[in-house]
C-alpha cells in the first residue's frame, strides 16, 4: 500500500461511480447512500 500518509481525521471526498454523488467521509463509505453503487476516493488517481 502506498500513499497512506493521509490524516485519518481528515475527511476525504468519495464519488459514486453510478450517480456521481459526492460523500465526505473519514473512511470509505463502501456504497453510495443514494443508489448503493460503488464509491471511489476522488483523491486516488485512476487511469
Ligand atoms: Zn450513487
Amino acid at each position: 500500500m502506498k500513499d497512506v500518509d493521509v490524516n485519518p481525521d481528515e475527511e476525504s471526498p468519495y464519488e459514486c461511480f453510478e450517480c456521481g454523488t459526492i460523500v465526505l467521509s473519514t473512511d470509505a463509505p463502501g456504497t453510495c447512500p443514494d443508489c448503493a453503487g460503488p464509491m471511489r476516493n476522488r483523491r486516488t488517481p485512476i487511469e
